[in-house]
């Protein structure tokens, strides 16, 4: 492939031309999407194209690797076959008994997958609050951690984490650090900036960003043992992404550094156009002065402070419910990071394990015009109440 050097090259040009590759079959200058699932040896019994079986690795994934390990400040990139198969792949290296720390408010599939591998004996884990660097401090010279996990902002109640912080901890007690990046994306927030080891994205949502890929990332510092083993684990369980589906991502992370700020700048306004009515009880945004890490929020987030806004209404789950079954342009489904903007009740879909009270609704900003989905949210207010939906 004939690659254009992607430093010093502003992250939108690198995104836009997908590092410059052209294809070198006959010069197309998007890839094709290689379905080949084997591929031919030379007389010497090596794989000329350096690929042998796409359980391990499909020409169709590299464009897109190298791209998202460009705009992540990484050595390498691999995708998976969902976020959950990126992140389970993390804790399937690690030795039996590995001390995992994460913190209390996390996207909630994992949190409850590392409870099962901890109830198994698997790995210990620990739980510490997000705002806690001094309980974390301790933990560490108590019982020194191997593997620290972290996610901001938290999906789906937006606390912050001070990556640096956190991460110089837990380097002290010789710990991997990985970031889930999912809710920042490299646009806003580049973990790696800030010392961590690995980051993961569950692809799916924003750096795809049109709801029709399942797909999962990892992007590291170094290409290390760890990274070995997790090439060797990723190859040998096959927990890879389809060739479509990486094509189709490649073809979304195209736009990522124009949808990001798109919808970052929506989700402020609508954040601020809900914390001042009077059905609603509080607003979780970074981006909102009363959010108790804005602060953080503004020193590690740049070009605004993602798209998930979530909201408790005033009553309970019957009015959220009622609330959002009066949305029209906000979609009632469960994903997020999409062009189209969705609006959910988050305790329903997480189930009995929740730690997410009934009543909070988590809205994932599209890039449709804000003022149409102010407009949706004020229609829905106002046929969710008798009265009047004034401002507080
Ligand atoms: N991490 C976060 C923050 C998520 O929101 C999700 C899914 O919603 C995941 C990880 C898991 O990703 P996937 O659904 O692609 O498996």
């Amino acid at each position: 492939m004939n690659e254009i050097k992607s430093e010093p090259l502003s992250l939108s040009t690198q995104a836009a031309q997908a590092l410059g590759w052209v294809e070198p079959g006959f010069g197309g200058i998007v890839p094709p999407i290689y379905m080949a699932s084997s591929y031919e040896r030379d007389e010497t019994g090596r794989y000329p194209g350096n690929h042998s079986y796409t359980r391990d690795q499909n020409p169709s994934f590299d464009q897109a690797e190298a791209l998202l390990a460009s705009m992540e400040g990484g050595s390498a990139c691999m995708l998976f076959a969902s976020g959950m198969a990126a992140a389970t792949s993390i804790f399937e290296v690690l030795a039996p008994s590995a001390h995992v720390v994460i913190p209390k408010k996390m996207y909630f599939a994992i949190r409850m997958w590392l409870q099962r591998l901890a109830a198994k004996g698997r790995i210990r884990l620990s739980q510490v609050d997000h705002h806690d660097l001094e309980g974390l401090t301790q933990l560490m010279e108590i019982d020194p951690f191997d593997l620290m996990w972290i996610e901001t902002p938290a999906n789906p109640s937006s606390e912050i984490i001070d990556i640096r912080a956190w991460t110089e901890v837990a380097h002290q007690g010789g710990a991997k650090v990985v970031a889930d990046n999912t809710l920042a994306t490299p646009v806003l927030t580049r973990p790696l900036d800030y010392g961590v080891d690995l980051v993961m994205h569950s692809a799916s949502k924003q750096l795809n960003g049109h709801g029709d890929v399942v797909a999962g990332a990892l992007v590291t510092a170094k290409q290390d043992k760890f990274w070995e083993d997790l090439q060797f684990e990723r190859g040998y369980r096959g927990a890879i992404v389809s060739p479509t589906a990486s094509w189709l991502l490649l073809r979304g992370m195209r736009t990522l550094h124009l949808r990001v700020p798109a919808s970052a700048a929506s989700a402020l306004r609508i954040a601020n156009f809900l914390e001042a009515q009077s059905m609603v009880e509080s607003v979780l945004y970074p981006g909102l002065e009363s959010h108790p890490e804005h602060y953080l929020a503004k020193q590690q987030m740049q070009e605004g402070f993602g798209y998930v806004v979530t909201f408790a209404l005033r009553g309970g789950e019957k009015e959220a419910r009622h609330f959002i079954s009066n949305l029209k342009l906000f979609k009632n489904a469960s994903s997020l990071g999409s062009v189209e903007s969705q609006a959910e009740l988050r305790a329903l879909t997480e189930g009995e394990a929740s730690i997410i009270k009934s009543n909070l609704i988590r809205l994932s900003v599209g890039i449709e015009s804000c003022d149409d989905l102010i407009h949706d949210l004020e229609r829905a207010f106002f046929s969710s109440s008798d009265r009047c939906h004034g401002s507080k």
